[in-house]
């Protein structure tokens, strides 16, 4: 098991890829299909993970973003720690090819909320 921390929903598109969504990223850079649930263990979540959400790893101090399948309703508890199935990988957000401005926009966002 895993701990994420919840930095932001999918409110700010990625602008790589191709993607609109970052379920669609997070589906294109792991090369599989996202879990048919949200990947939090505990509790464990039977909701559909149906957005990409943006965290960070808790406890590794590699201040990296990542990208992890969670459903609709965990993807706005923003701030909050999850533990998460290590089955799943969480996508590194790659901020040369993302656009740095899109990043921190999502920054400023999730300190208004
Ligand atoms: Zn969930």
């Amino acid at each position: 098991m895993g701990k994420i921390k919840n930095i932001s929903g999918n409110e700010k598109k990625p602008n790589t890829h191709n993607c609109q969504t970052w379920i669609e990223y997070w589906e294109k850079q792991s090369g599989r299909k996202p879990p048919t649930f949200c990947i939090i263990s505990t509790p464990d979540c039977l909701e559909k993970a149906s957005v990409g959400a943006l965290v960070q790893k808790v406890n590794v101090t590699d201040g990296k973003w990542y990208v992890a399948p969670l459903c609709q309703t965990h993807s706005k508890h923003y701030n909050a720690e999850f533990i998460v199935y290590n089955t799943w990988p969480l996508v590194e957000i790659n901020t040369i090819e993302t656009s740095i401005e899109n990043i921190s926009e999502v920054e400023i966002i999730s300190d208004l909320i």
